[in-house]
């Protein structure tokens, strides 16, 4: 329940103006706080009270509670290329996992999507796989604000009580998961590489744990929605049905300005080209094999035969021979491209973690009990500055053979 200092409360009506449900007024009479009966907890006031009047006390669910929760939720995340609106890779692998999910509790699957005219990104989302989507539409949502999309999230949350909810570890999706968890005093798992449901219908989160030294199942038993977020790339992304189709519900959206305590003065957009590494479709990485940031001359050679993009292990960003961008890895990026080539990589797990989705491994490397060679499809157990040149040399022999 949603409770009032009242001796702490100054009366200044914050509350009221950002109540999205009209849900707690300030009384004339003692020009202090009170909650009405349509409050859904969803916290908006919490954080906007400015002399902290107001706190959100909750029980463990019980079990009959926690049987109402119910049906998977994703966040249908969404991105601006070349100034048009598409939903983020992410997102959608999200949905091919949480259709897997809400198959094997027999619920439907739903996305909550966010934003200012956005209804035209609702089709793509049901032939990845959903049965409904939540459209919020408000021009406050234009771009994303922590507070504006939490409260947002919270009261459909509030609402709807979905039994998990996933949301992709992208940069926003790390700033509203855990705002909505804090918001709604729930578990959040973070970077997630398996969701699986178990024997007792509870979401079981994977992830490494301990610097990665072991892989830790959580469970979140005593709260709901259960919520986990998830790397791109971690999950493959559906194959679309264009023929799949589903229900849309408009959710009514009572955003005001003074909800949103920050506001964007400018975009800047950031191209740096050739870095992308999450969704390079090949990738030469290169390990602490190369032995010396000069020799990353035969990694770009190779890259530049194959039309692939340079990545690599951690010690090559710690030693500052490549930007932390081109990290794979937990502590980097994960990547999924169809060929990934480890040069030089021993294969720790926290290095693997960041490239198994990936189609096709090959690894080069002298020592071949290497742990990379457990994941690789093709291994070649050699020395690399014997076998990129001689590599190289084949790829632009056949090449000219093409040409000519
Ligand atoms: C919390 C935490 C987070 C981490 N996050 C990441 C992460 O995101 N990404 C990451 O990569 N690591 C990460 N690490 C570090 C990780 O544990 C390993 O130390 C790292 O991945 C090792 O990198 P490497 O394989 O390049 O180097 P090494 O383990 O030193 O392996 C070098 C390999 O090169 C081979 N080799 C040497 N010379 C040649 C040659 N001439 N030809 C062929 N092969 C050769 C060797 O046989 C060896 O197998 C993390 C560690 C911790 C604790
Ligand atoms: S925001 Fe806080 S101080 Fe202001 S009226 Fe509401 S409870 Fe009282
Ligand atoms: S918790 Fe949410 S619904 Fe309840 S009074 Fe505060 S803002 Fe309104």
């Amino acid at each position: 329940m949603l409770n009032v200092d009242i001796e702490t409360c100054i009366g200044c009506k914050i509350c009221e103006r950002v109540c999205p449900f009209a849900a707690i007024i300030v009384e004339p009479e003692t020009k202090k706080a009170k909650v009405l009966e349509g409050c859904t907890l969803c916290g908006a006031c919490v954080g906007a009270c400015p002399v902290n009047a107001l706190s959100i006390e909750r029980k463990a669910v019980s079990e009959e509670e926690i049987a109402l929760y119910k049906n998977v939720f994703i966040w249908g995340e969404w991105e601006k290329k070349e100034e048009k609106k598409v939903i983020k890779n992410v997102a959608l692998e999200l949905l091919g996992k949480g259709r897997e999910l809400a198959e094997k509790l027999g619920e439907s699957l739903a996305v909550v999507l966010l934003g200012n005219d956005v209804g035209h990104l609702v089709p793509e989302l049901f032939h990845h796989g959903a049965d409904k989507v939540y459209l919020c539409e408000h021009e406050l949502l234009e771009n994303y604000s922590t507070d504006g999309y939490t409260n947002v999230i919270a009261s459909v949350i509030a609402s709807e009580k979905p039994s998990i909810v996933l949301y992709g570890a992208t940069p926003n999706g790390r700033d509203l998961a855990p705002r909505i968890a804090g918001r709604l005093a729930l578990g959040l798992t973070a970077d997630c590489t398996g969701l699986d449901i178990n024997e007792s219908r509870q979401l079981v989160q994977t992830r490494p744990a301990f610097g990665g030294n072991i892989m830790a199942s959580i469970l979140s038993p005593y709260t709901r929605p259960q919520m986990s977020s998830v790397r791109p790339n971690v999950f493959p992304k559906p194959e679309a049905d264009v023929s799949k189709t589903g229900v849309t519900e408009e959710v009514e959206v009572t955003l005001k300005p003074v909800s949103i305590r920050t506001k964007i003065i400018e975009e800047i957009v950031s191209h740096e080209e050739g870095i992308n590494i999450e969704e390079a479709k090949i990738l030469v990485s290169a390990g602490r094999g190369v032995g010396s940031k000069d020799n990353l001359q035969y990694i770009e050679e190779l890259a530049e035969a194959v039309n692939g993009t340079i990545s690599g292990s951690r010690p090559l960003v710690d030693l500052g021979w490549l930007p932390h961008l081109q990290q794979v890895g937990q502590s980097g990026k994960t990547v999924a491209p169809t060929l990934y080539m480890a040069l030089g990589i021993s294969g720790a797990v926290q290095h693997l973690v960041g490239m198994t989705s990936s189609d096709t491994i090959v690894a080069i490397n002298k020592d071949k009990e290497a742990p990379i060679f457990e994941v690789a499809d093709f291994g070649i157990v050699g020395d690399i500055f014997e076998i990129i040149p001689e590599f190289v040399k084949i790829i632009k022999e056949e090449r000219a053979k093409k040409t000519n």
